[in-house]
């Protein structure tokens, strides 16, 4: 199993401040009913208030949307219709913030599209009742996900290569004071040894496999959600992967064709 190079996984403050990351005993799949409570909203300070984009009727609308395409998965519907979308895009593109797009978050990565996340959420939590355990997510962006995913999950650690975009995450993360997020800045092609064995993994950015690691720190029961690239090397081609780990091995599912920035190695 690969370790973690201690020199390229920095733990830094978070919000709340967790530097340890705790040896917890592991809940991979654990039964619960609902989503986590979220804390009251803040006052908007954001530049979107008063344009209507602070109103839980915008989100409500993108759900519905959502669920006319036939994502079914109530717990991550209501978590979209939580998490205010535009708090994690730049001020000039916050209009676009509930379309179906994927929009620019700096450092020529993108936040991806709500359908593409709803789906990836939808399939990590496939035939769980409630919240999963531990989950590792690759490829932090803007936090957005890992917002989500912080209301569907016991604990979520969530890497970033980017400095820039890990500190902007925790940046725009900061008003949810969300108590079982770790922001981990470091490659994650590796995973993270540290936090294993996870409920479940997902990745939001593509390689040309998914790494053995990820595997190897996947619970037994666990499921992990990628992108991979197919074909010839370079043409760009992926597809969403689904990989199960059961006590009989593992399973791997093809499913539809995806467009997500590169998996990619080192810290920058
Ligand atoms: N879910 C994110 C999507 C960000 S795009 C969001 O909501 O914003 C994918 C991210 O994966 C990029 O920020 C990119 O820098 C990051 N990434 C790519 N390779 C990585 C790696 N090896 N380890 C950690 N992050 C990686």
């Amino acid at each position: 199993m690969t370790q973690p190079d201690p020199s390229r996984v920095k733990l830094r403050p978070g919000f709340p401040a967790r530097l340890a990351v705790p040896k917890a005993p592991v809940a991979p799949l654990r039964p619960a009913t609902s989503a986590r409570p979220l804390p009251a909203p803040k006052p908007m300070t954001h530049l979107a208030h008063g344009v209507g984009l602070d109103s839980s009727a915008v989100r409500q609308s993108m759900v519905n949307k959502l669920a006319q395409q036939g994502m079914t998965d109530a717990p991550v519907l209501q978590a979209m219709g939580r998490i205010e979308r535009h708090r994690f895009v730049d001020t000039a593109l916050v209009n676009q913030a509930y379309e179906d797009t994927s929009l620019p978050i700096g450092l020529g990565q993108t936040i991806s599209k709500p359908g593409v996340v709803c789906r990836m959420l939808g399939l990590l939590r496939q035939g769980s009742p409630g919240p999963l355990g531990r989950v590792l997510e690759i490829g932090t962006g803007c936090g957005y996900q890992t917002a989500l995913l912080s209301l569907l999950c016991h604990e979520v650690y969530s890497m970033e290569r980017l400095r820039g975009l890990h500190d902007k995450a925790r940046d725009n993360l900061r008003h949810l004071r969300l108590a079982n997020v770790h922001l981990l800045f470091g490659d994650g092609m590796p995973g993270y040894a540290r936090g294993a064995p996870y409920a479940g993994i997902i990745a939001a950015a593509g390689g040309e496999a998914v790494p053995q690691a990820w595997i190897d720190q996947l619970a037994v029961g666990g499921r992990l959600v990628a992108p991979v690239s197919v074909g010839a090397t370079g043409a760009g081609k992926q597809v969403l992967m689904v990989v199960d780990k059961t006590p009989q091995g593992v399973q791997q599912t093809v499913m539809e064709g995806v467009f997500f920035v590169p998996l990619k190695s080192g810290i920058a």
